[in-house]
């Protein structure tokens, strides 16, 4: 599979960087898009990414450096007279909320020229997207089910992902909540490991990434202004911790085979 990093940015928005996405092209010819924040489609665009050939959505979250493109890209896609089937993998506490987001943006699925569902996961369960292929999600503490914003209706929750085809694997945390959502996740030995860095402490980071088992990790959703810190901080951590560090950037592959 081939990784894009379309955006590498954190929530703040920045000239130089689009927001925190990924988009995944699997081998069986199906294509994932992991996250829509605003600005997605123009970001796509840039990426040389046809509208059409998104098979599938995920949303990690419900901040809108994740969601708030969502109903603009649909917008694009009907415009652009998509005929292919889409299918928009969220979590089921979200399937009301973004159900009523999309009405109010006019774009209610079922009011679509194309095919179109919302598909719910659930926390530690596996969703397929071919046979081959598909995702795991997990809880993280980025979003607190309990939190200030929750009422009838209204459940945000925050997950990390493992992404897999076949027997390749890799992980992203999407945003987390601190450093002790990345504990459970580094002693595996996915092929490549991707972190957010903008709600971790990095002197935490360093510790706990010190026994991670992927021979590479990824640092994204940083603020360009954030570099020179991020590049500090690496040259201050052991050698061999240091060789497997990259500091992702927009457009940046990756292949994974
Ligand atoms: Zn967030």
């Amino acid at each position: 599979m081939d990784i894009t990093f379309l955006g590498t940015g954190s929530g703040k928005t920045d000239p130089e960087k689009y927001h925190s996405s990924l988009f995944i092209e699997f081998d069986d010819s199906q294509n994932l898009l992991i996250d829509s924040g605003d600005s997605i489609s123009r970001c796509l665009q840039r990426n040389y990414i046809d509208y059409s050939s998104i098979q599938n959505i995920l949303i990690t979250h419900t901040h809108s450096d994740h969601l708030a493109g969502l109903p603009s890209l649909l917008t694009q896609m009907k415009i652009c007279r998509r005929k292919e089937a889409l299918k928009i993998f969220v979590h089921k506490k979200h399937l009301g909320m973004i159900s009523h987001l999309l009405k109010i943006f006019h774009v209610p699925l079922e009011f679509l020229d194309f095919e179109a569902e919302l598909v719910p996961f659930e926390h530690g369960a596996k969703t397929k997207i071919k046979i081959h292929s598909g995702f795991f999600a997990y809880p993280n503490t980025h979003i607190l089910p309990e939190g200030k914003y929750t009422s009838p209706g209204i459940n945000p929750v925050s997950s990390s992902i493992k992404i897999f085809e076949n027997d390749k694997e890799f992980f992203y945390t999407s945003d987390i909540g601190n450093e002790n959502d990345l504990i459970n996740y580094v002693n595996y030995p996915y092929e490549i490991f991707i972190t957010e860095c903008g709600h971790v402490s990095l002197n935490a980071m360093g510790k706990i990434l010190k026994g991670i088992m992927s021979p590479e990790i990824y640092l994204i959703h940083y603020h360009s202004e954030e570099l020179p810190v991020l590049r500090d901080w690496i040259k201050s951590l052991e050698p061999e911790l240091q060789k497997k560090i990259m500091i992702a950037y927009d457009s940046l592959r990756k292949t994974i085979r």
